[in-house]
C-alpha cells in the first residue's frame, strides 16, 4: 500500500517537473503555434468539493483556464472553430450532461462562448442520472453493503471511505456499458431497497433558458445519456428525436451540436454520422483526447477532459505548465 502511494506521488512530481521544462523552454508554445489546431475543453460540474468521479472543476480553476485560453489564442463558439483568425490557437469550452452547477458560469466576470450538452431526460426529471444516483447512494453512511449479483455486477462492502470510493469507480465503469433499459432496472431495484436519491444535481428548463439567454449554446447529449454503440439504429433515432424536439420546443431555437455519451471510439455507432447529417447537426464531439486540425471530421471532434487534477501542481495550485502540457502532450504522458 505504501509503495503504491510513493509511486503515485513520484508520478505526480515527475509529470509536473517535465511540464515545467516543456513550458519554460518554450516547447509547448512552439507546438501550440505550429499545430494550428482547435482545442475543445470538456467539463461537467463546477464545484469546490471533493469529487470521486473526477468530473468537477473549482470555479477559480475555470476562471484561470479561461484566462489562459485567451492568452494562448481565442475562445470561439463550437460552430466557429475554423473561421477567421486562423493564425491563433482556437479554444472551445463545453459542459456535458446538464449539471445545475454550470449556472456558476453566469458569475464569471465575463461570459465567453460555451456549449452545454443536455441529456434532456435529466432536465425533464423523468429519471435521475444513474451515475449521480449511485455516487450519492454509496456515500450514505447507513448503507454498509450492496449486492448486485442479480445483474452480474458483484457485491460491495462499504465499511470505509476507501471501499465506498472503489465501489463507485468500479460500478461506474461496469454500468456505463449496459443498455439503458438494464441500467433503469438496476436503479429501480436499488431505489426499491434504499429509497430515492435526495440529490438533484441537474438544471431545470428555466435555468437552461437563463443560460441560453446569456449567450451559451445548448446542444444535445441524447435523452437518456445512452451510449450509441449499445443502441439499435431505431433506438438512437428516438433518443435524438426526443432530445432534439424538447430543446427546440423549450428554447425556440435549432439544435446544431451534439456530444456522444461516453464518447470513445468504441462507443460511437457506425450509423451516427448518417443520422446527425439527416438532422442537420453542424458538429459532434467525442471524449477522444487531442487537438483538431483543420481537416478533422466535424462529427468526430476531439476534446480534453479538464479536471482539477490535470491543471494543478502537486500542492493544488493552478499551473499553466500543466495546462499547456496537457494540450501539447509532448511525451504522451499527459
Ligand atoms: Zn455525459
Amino acid at each position: 500500500m505504501k509503495s503504491l502511494y510513493f509511486y503515485r506521488i513520484t508520478k505526480v512530481w515527475f509529470k509536473y517537473i517535465l511540464a515545467l521544462v516543456f513550458h519554460y523552454l518554450g516547447v509547448n508554445n512552439f507546438l501550440l503555434k505550429r499545430s494550428k489546431s482547435a482545442y475543445i475543453l470538456m467539463l461537467h460540474r463546477i464545484s469546490n468539493s471533493d469529487d470521486i468521479l473526477n468530473i468537477s472543476i473549482k470555479p477559480k480553476n475555470l476562471k484561470t483556464a479561461i484566462d489562459w485560453c485567451e492568452q494562448l489564442g481565442c475562445i470561439t463558439d463550437i460552430g466557429c472553430l475554423y473561421g477567421e483568425n486562423e493564425l491563433n490557437s482556437r479554444f472551445a469550452i463545453t459542459f456535458d450532461d446538464g449539471y445545475s452547477s454550470v449556472l456558476k458560469v453566469l458569475e464569471l466576470p465575463k461570459i465567453v462562448p460555451m456549449t452545454v450538452y443536455l441529456s434532456t431526460g435529466f432536465i425533464e426529471k423523468s429519471r435521475s442520472f444513474w451515475a449521480t444516483y449511485i455516487e450519492s447512494l454509496l456515500m450514505k453512511d447507513r448503507i454498509r453493503y450492496i449486492d448486485l449479483n442479480e445483474f452480474n455486477l458483484g457485491s460491495y462492502r462499504l465499511a470505509s471511505c476507501r471501499q465506498r470510493r472503489n465501489a463507485i469507480l468500479v460500478l461506474n465503469k461496469k454500468i456505463k456499458l449496459l443498455h439503458p433499459s438494464v441500467i433503469q432496472e438496476i436503479i429501480n431495484s436499488l431505489e426499491d431497497k434504499f429509497g430515492n436519491s435526495d440529490k438533484n444535481e441537474f438544471l431545470n428548463w428555466n435555468q437552461v433558458k437563463q443560460l441560453s439567454e446569456a449567450g451559451i449554446t445548448i446542444g444535445s447529449h441524447t435523452h437518456n445519456h445512452a451510449i450509441t454503440s449499445r443502441l439499435s439504429k431505431m433506438d438512437f433515432e428516438q433518443e435524438m428525436q426526443l432530445s432534439h424536439e424538447l430543446i427546440e420546443q423549450k428554447l425556440g431555437q435549432e439544435v446544431q451540436h451534439f456530444a456522444y455519451p461516453n464518447g470513445q471510439a468504441q462507443d460511437i455507432a457506425p450509423f451516427c454520422h448518417e443520422i446527425l447529417r439527416q438532422k442537420r447537426f453542424d458538429t459532434a464531439v467525442t471524449t477522444i483526447e487531442g487537438g483538431n486540425a483543420i481537416d478533422q471530421d466535424t462529427y468526430m471532434l476531439k476534446r480534453f477532459n479538464l479536471s482539477n487534477e490535470r491543471m494543478e501542481n502537486p500542492w493544488g495550485k493552478p499551473s499553466k505548465a500543466m495546462f499547456t502540457s496537457m494540450l501539447t502532450n509532448p511525451l504522451s504522458i499527459y
